[in-house]
């Protein structure tokens, strides 16, 4: 079998680790050709035909977030028009939504939660010829009938993985070209990611983990790799990419402190390289922080998300207090680490005075970092379900997370006190970090016109694609904002594919 898995991703992520951890189980386990057809920054149907056309795959499997899924509903409509491929996709919202997938036309089988498993199972028993419609995870359209199989169980031993399939991404040719994310603009190039465990162990109301670990029934949900496994793998990115740093991709690091001491005395030996992970205030107690430190974590990134106790613990089962978050923040700065600070206004409910207690409680944290998201809802979440039941929601979903419109219907606050408090969030993060939202995501545009791999013909797709996305977010056209903004030009001087800086009109 050849299946041929495709990136999406966005306009800001090349490496997709998912996509790498299912290719790299494939190949552990089986001999089917697995290829990769990259839309990243430039999801044009014509492209993504010829890309079929030269691979001839049996199976073409997609990955969707919700932001995805009109991406992915597009090229499966394209793949089925041109192709006799079966096509599958798998990730959260599939997960969440999955009658909405399945009931598409162009969508053949859907996965439900972790793929690796299912998808070899999938793949084996089409080659055999064999029923594949009895396949846990799996949702499967077949001769007018529709299968719907359970979950099965979680892949309990994280060591049994195969490390992510880099090679299928062409990782190193490109990598140092680009930030993996945006966390931190002044980090070395050279990043190089992973992750040390899969799952968390809080109950977000806005996160896709608290629906996923409630499928799952929770007791098994956060598994841990041994260090020993991790440190091999991490000694052979070395050797391989020459990393300045690494950093950890899970949304919570590992906070066994036994796993703590052992990772920090052989990280250091061993790797010695600074690390990023990302981290709850709850957990920043003394001794987890003096090992990260020992051990030479860099920056850590904490999701701050609302400056409000009260909301916080009503709305997003968040029920730490400000001190706690504050005293996070000072115990990383007095070990001398980094400290991030993530955010998000325009959910449900939310006042004008709430979106300043978050602006305020960010002044006095003072994070190295700062940046702020607008709230989306997203299928499964205790949140849109919440949305749902207040006729919160609006019609269709977003398409990127670099958006200045409400993701909801705000209900308690004016849209010119919401572009206030956009605005003073910005201001806040000019004067403490000295570049701000739009910087941010201009600068992860950008970057991309830098990627090595494109052909001159694609940097100017992704130029338009982007100036497109700023038009129809910021209702202006961005040369004209920046003309409007020459400070905000002098931050972002990128060379653009001619030889021009970035803030001269084109
Ligand atoms: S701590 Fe982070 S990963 Fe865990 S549920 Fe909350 S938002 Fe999600």
């Amino acid at each position: 079998m050849k299946i041929a898995f495709v990136n999406i991703g966005g306009s800001m992520f090349t490496f997709h680790n998912g996509i790498a951890a299912l290719s790299a189980y494939i190949k552990h386990h089986s001999e089917h050709e697995v290829a990769l057809i990259d839309m990243i920054g430039h999801p044009r149907p014509l492209k993504f035909q010829h890309q079929v056309e030269i691979i001839q795959p049996d199976v073409i499997a997609f990955t969707a977030m919700t932001i995805y899924w009109p991406n992915v509903r597009a090229l499966a409509t394209r793949a089925k028009q041109m192709s006799s491929a079966k096509t599958i996709v798998g990730g959260y919202h599939p997960t969440f939504a999955p009658e909405e997938c399945i009931s598409h036309p162009a969508m053949d089988v859907i996965c439900r939660g972790e793929g690796e498993e299912a998808l070899l199972a999938f793949l084996n028993a089409l080659e055999r010829g064999e029923d594949y419609t009895r396949i846990p995870n799996l949702w499967v359209k077949k001769d007018g009938n529709l299968y719907k199989n359970d979950i099965r169980p979680l892949i309990a031993n994280m060591d049994e993985l195969p490390f992510w399939d880099r090679d299928l991404f062409n990782y190193g040719s490109w990598y140092d070209a680009m930030p993996t994310s945006l966390s931190d603009l002044d980090r070395p190039e050279r990043t190089v990611t992973l992750a040390a465990s899969r799952g968390c162990y809080y109950d977000c109301t806005y996160c896709s983990n608290e629906p996923l670990k409630a499928m799952y029934g929770g007791k098994t949900f956060v598994r841990t790799r041994s260090v020993d496994h991790i440190i091999k793998e991490m000694k052979m990115l070395k050797a391989r990419y020459n990393p300045d740093l690494f950093e950890f991709q899970e949304e919570l690091f590992v906070a066994h402190l036994d796993w703590l001491e052992e990772f920090a005395d052989k990280y250091k030996r061993e790797i010695g390289l600074p690390f990023n992970i990302s981290y709850r205030e709850e957990l920043a107690r003394t001794k987890n922080m003096e090992l990260l430190a020992k051990a030479g974590c860099n920056s850590i990134a904490f999701g701050v998300e609302c400056g409000s106790e009260e909301y916080r613990k009503k709305y997003l089962t968040r029920r730490m207090s400000n001190r706690k978050i504050e005293e996070a923040f000072d115990r990383t700065h007095e070990l001398g680490m980094k400290a991030l600070s993530f955010n998000i206004i325009g959910m449900p409910f939310e006042t004008y005075d709430l979106i300043q207690e978050t602006i305020q409680l960010n002044r006095r944290l003072q994070a190295d970092y700062l940046q702020w998201f607008i709230y989306q809802p997203y299928p499964g979440t205790i949140l849109y379900n919440i949305c749902k039941e207040n006729d919160l929601l609006l019609p269709g979903y977003t398409s990127s997370y670099i958006s200045l419109r409400p993701g909801i219907k705000l209900t308690h606050i004016t849209r010119e006190e919401f572009q206030q408090c956009m605005e003073d969030f910005m201001a806040l993060q000019r004067e403490q970090q000295g570049y701000d939202w739009l910087d941010i995501a201009a600068q992860s545009n950008e970057t991309l016109v830098n990627v090595r791999y494109a052909t001159e013909e694609e940097r100017y797709d992704i130029m338009d694609l982007y100036n497109q996305t700023f038009q129809r977010d910021h209702g202006i056209n961005r040369w004209e904002w920046f003309r409007r903004n020459p400070e905000g030009a002098e931050k972002t001087p990128s060379p653009s594919p001619t030889g021009r800086t970035s803030s001269e009109p084109r």
